[in-house]
Parts: C-alpha cells; sequence; structure tokens
C-alpha cells in the first residue's frame, strides 16, 4: 500500500499552510500518505483527495479553467473524490456565486455544490475577523475560525448539509464528500478539520 495521495491546488493562495496542516494531520493520525502541490489535470487524475485554498478565486478559477484542471477536477468530483475547499475554494464549489458589492459574477466555478454563495459577504480585508465556530455535527464542538475577505452561503438545496453558522449567515457545509468553509483552518494551530478531511479521503479508499 503507498498511502493516500492528496493534493492541494497550487495555482495561487495559501499552499504552503495547506500542505503543513494536512502532512502533520496524517501525521497525527498514523496515516499513510503524501501530500503535494499540484497544477495539471494529470496530477488530478492520479489524486485521492484535493484541498483547493483560500485565495482570490477568480484568479484560481480562471488559471485552472485555461489549463483544463477545472473540468479535471469536476470530473473526480463528480466520481467520489473528497474535495476540501476553503474559503476562495468554496466559491469554486459552487454553483452561483454574487459579490456582496459588484452582485451577479459570472467566473468560472466548478458547478457542483448546490449552493448560492455571496463573496465577501462580511466586508473587506480589514474586516478580517476571528471567532469560535461550532461544528457538532462533524465532532468537533469548537473551532477557531479565521475569517479573511469570507463569503458565506445565502441559499443551499437538500442535499446539502449547513454544518455551522455565524450571525445568522452559513458558513460551512457539507454535502457527499465535499465540505466547504468560509474561513481559514490551516492559519490556527488547530488540526481537527484538516483530520476529518484526511479521514474522509482514508474512508472513500
Ligand atoms: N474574497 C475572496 C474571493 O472572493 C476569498 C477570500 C479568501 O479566500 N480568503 O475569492
Amino acid at each position: 500500500m503507498t498511502g493516500l495521495n492528496i493534493g492541494i491546488l497550487a495555482v495561487q493562495g495559501d499552499v504552503a499552510e495547506n500542505i503543513m496542516a494536512t502532512k502533520m494531520s496524517l501525521e497525527e493520525l498514523g496515516i499513510n500518505g503524501t501530500v503535494n502541490e499540484i497544477k495539471t489535470p494529470e496530477q488530478i487524475a492520479d489524486l485521492d483527495g484535493l484541498i483547493i485554498p483560500g485565495g482570490e478565486s477568480t484568479v484560481i478559477g480562471t488559471l485552472s479553467l485555461v489549463n483544463g484542471s477545472l473540468k479535471k477536477i469536476k470530473e473526480r468530483i463528480a466520481n467520489g473524490m473528497p474535495v476540501f475547499g476553503i474559503c476562495a475554494g468554496l466559491i469554486l464549489l459552487s454553483k452561483k456565486a454574487k459579490d456582496r458589492v459588484i452582485g451577479e459574477m459570472d467566473q468560472p466555478l466548478l458547478d457542483f455544490l448546490d449552493i448560492k454563495i455571496e463573496r465577501n459577504a462580511f466586508g473587506r480585508q480589514r474586516d478580517s475577523f476571528e471567532s469560535e465556530i461550532p461544528m457538532e455535527k462533524i465532532g468537533i464542538p469548537k473551532f477557531h475560525g479565521v475569517f479573511i475577505r469570507a463569503p458565506s452561503i445565502i441559499e443551499a438545496g437538500k442535499d446539502v448539509e449547513i454544518l455551522s453558522k455565524f450571525n445568522e449567515k452559513i458558513i460551512a457545509v457539507k454535502q457527499g464528500n465535499i465540505i466547504g468553509t468560509s474561513f481559514h483552518p490551516e492559519l490556527t494551530g488547530d488540526l481537527s478539520l484538516h483530520k476529518y478531511f484526511v479521514n474522509l479521503v482514508q474512508k472513500k479508499n
């Protein structure tokens, strides 16, 4: 057994932090696996699980569309590959996106999670904040959420499980093997969400 092959989509954004958090999660869980930066459709084809990090969703989406990664990720998700979308990654997984100020967005999306997202729902960079987030449904009583130009979920279909809300806004969801958070778990010392994802990947294999 060669172990799990987990990829971090490395176009732009919080790539290094997610590599570190995922490697530490594998180690602490005693699960055999590797974590790599991935960029191409060929690399995506070989993955057991993928994290789409936070960053700028229009940049990550446009570049991934051009090199064919978006299409490949979508294909793999449809076949059940677990994916964890963080902030911009959550936006990319969604079916529809609007921006709090600009309005409806026509940006490349994976069009998979049955949600509509509002980008920058809590304000701009200077409105960044941190808060304790309960996620009991997945066995995490409290998680320290870091919100940076974070989106919120304004519509969710019936197959979408709502994992958490902050100030009435939906900020974490699960649909099948996909999880998405508005906040950044890789920027805290808390590995519980990355560990939850690693376990999801292992269960699928
Ligand atoms: N506001 C960014 C976007 O819309 C997401 C911010 C983040 O990933 N921290 O793409």
